[in-house]
């Protein structure tokens, strides 16, 4: 066994200092993604620190899967979060689809063609097909993509994006769901969605938002830091970077919940209380907490002339 197969250090991925602290040191995670990529190492013997770009202030972890064994996850062997949806595709978070889409279009009303990069089982495509935009997707999931052309009849490509996927095309909207914490060359792809932008053109992102109360009180048992899916943890300062490395102005930035109502996101805070007063009481071992009132959605303008 040796980790230097599999993984590699990562510098900042959104300035690329390599100077950094290490906020959270040996956290060792909980998913089963190192084993679904064929990665013959487990959770225990492959500690990856966060650390916070002494540069930027942008959080990423250090420790990062190499592409072919990535690639090859998320392009055949699928995301771990399709083992719960592949027997029952439904959209765990209707009415949160819904509001996203509706926010879109009250945002983005100069707006007509949308690019979603990581479109998923394809529901905001699809609510946005609905509102009278064009849209189209790219998705690497066979899975997934498939089920997006066959159930709900959206256009969506299997694969990854390039400069040659759309030769002739701009979009006025370009949407990352879900997905820019998953990405380890994040500069790349801002410059691939430079190149397909529009002029005027608005880039969405929801993602978590590491500096949210919640992920702050979580500290290092934050949910978000627990899957190798997930390396990069943006706030409203290194969105905002990353922005501006690529021509984009922020026009919007809004904190939210990921799933469900305020009500429930309440009840998770304090549940999330209840569970530490039983840690520190040595009751319960909880690894980690979960997710409530901590994503953000930013909205990218395009201001290259
Ligand atoms: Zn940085």
């Amino acid at each position: 066994m040796n980790p230097n197969e599999y993984f590699i250090k990562q510098n900042c991925p959104v300035c690329n200092s390599e100077q950094s602290i290490a906020l959270f040191k040996n956290l060792i995670h909980t998913c089963n993604v190192l084993k679904k990529a064929g990665i013959n190492v487990s959770n225990e013997d492959a500690p990856a620190d966060i650390n916070l770009c002494s540069n930027c202030k942008h959080k990423y972890l250090s420790l990062i899967i190499k592409d072919k064994f990535i690639n090859n996850y998320y392009g055949v062997v699928d995301s771990e979060y399709y083992d719960t949806a592949k027997d029952n595709p439904y959209d765990g978070r209707v009415k949160d689809t819904k509001k996203f889409a509706d926010l879109i279009a009250k945002k983005c009303t100069d707006c007509y063609t949308v690019l979603e990069i990581g479109s998923g089982l394809g529901h905001l495509l699809f609510q946005l097909k609905e509102k009278g935009y064009e849209c189209t997707g790219i998705e690497p999931s066979g899975f997934a993509s498939s089920y997006s052309r066959s159930q709900l009849g959206l256009n969506v490509i299997t694969g990854l994006l390039n400069r040659e996927t759309f030769p002739t095309k701009k979009f006025d909207i370009v949407i990352l769901s879900d997905v820019i914490e998953h990405i380890y060359d994040i500069n790349s792809l801002f410059s691939l969605i430079e190149y397909y932008l529009a002029p005027s053109g608005r880039v969405i992102v929801l993602t978590g938002n590491s500096n949210s109360l919640y992920a702050r009180v979580c500290g290092k048992k934050w949910l978000y830091f627990y899957s190798w899916e997930h390396v990069s943890f943006f706030n409203k300062s290194s969105i905002n970077n990353l922005f501006t490395r690529h021509s984009l102005w922020l026009d919007y930035f809004k904190e939210t919940q990921h799933t469900g109502s305020f009500w429930l996101n309440t009840k998770t805070f304090a549940l999330t209380f209840r569970g530490m007063l039983a840690n520190f009481l040595r009751l319960r071992n909880h690894k980690f907490f979960y997710m409530a009132f901590d994503h953000f959605i930013a909205i990218g303008k395009n201001i290259k002339k």
